[in-house]
């Protein structure tokens, strides 16, 4: 779908953009949306475009440095073959079951491994117009909820990786650390105190 407002136009959604490991929020707990307004859906509909740019199949809002508890899916990944969810406070339940396939994350690309979690699981959130949704899920789409709802609560999947798991990663995870160092050094990235005052203010927009 195009937009009649270009990047400009968007103010904060169109300056979005997704945050890797080891961002500070991708380790923050994000806090209930009480408030939904122009701005926040123009920030929803930037995150799936970010989201499709990535060919990712899920995305939270504190991937892209927003506080709030609340994440896009689409599991092919394109608006043409898959619906598009949008899931305000989220609540999972009823976990059932184990399965293990690989994960990957848009903030940490070209990362994959295997994690194991619950094959079912009941979800419990609201949509955008403030309707309730209530979804049993199994499979893949159980799978990017609860990856995604982990997101929120400050969790990344490689925290739930085997001994095994982690070893193969280790390398990686390492080198998204020195990138991140050498930014940090470099003055190419807000210091800790400029990114907690920035999602404060965010906080006491919306939630
Ligand atoms: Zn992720």
């Amino acid at each position: 779908m195009s937009s009649a407002l270009g990047v400009s136009g968007l103010g904060l959604a169109g300056a979005l953009q997704i945050v890797t490991y080891p961002y500070p929020t991708l380790r923050q707990v994000s806090k209930s949306l009480k408030r939904v307004d122009d701005e926040l859906r123009q920030m929803v509909r930037r995150m799936f475009d970010l989201m499709y740019a990535s060919n990712g199949v899920g995305l939270a809002a504190n991937q892209v440095d927003l506080p709030y508890r609340l994440f896009v899916v689409n599991l092919k990944a394109d608006p043409k073959a898959a619906p598009e969810f949008v899931f305000v406070n989220p609540v999972l339940s009823k976990r059932k079951g184990m399965s293990e396939a690989e994960e990957g994350c848009l903030s940490l690309p070209g990362v994959y491994a295997q994690v194991k979690r619950p094959e079912r699981v009941t979800l419990d959130a609201y949509d955008l117009t403030g309707q309730a949704i209530h979804l049993e899920l199994d499979g893949l789409f159980a799978r990017v909820v609860q990856h995604e709802v982990d997101h929120l609560d400050g969790k990344l999947f490689i925290d739930r990786l085997s001994t095994t798991g982690e070893l193969q990663v280790r390398e990686s995870i390492a080198d998204f650390e020195l990138t991140f160092q050498g930014m940090r050094d470099r003055g190419e990235l807000p210091g800790e105190r400029a990114i907690a005052e920035r999602l404060a203010e965010l906080e006491k927009l919306r939630t």
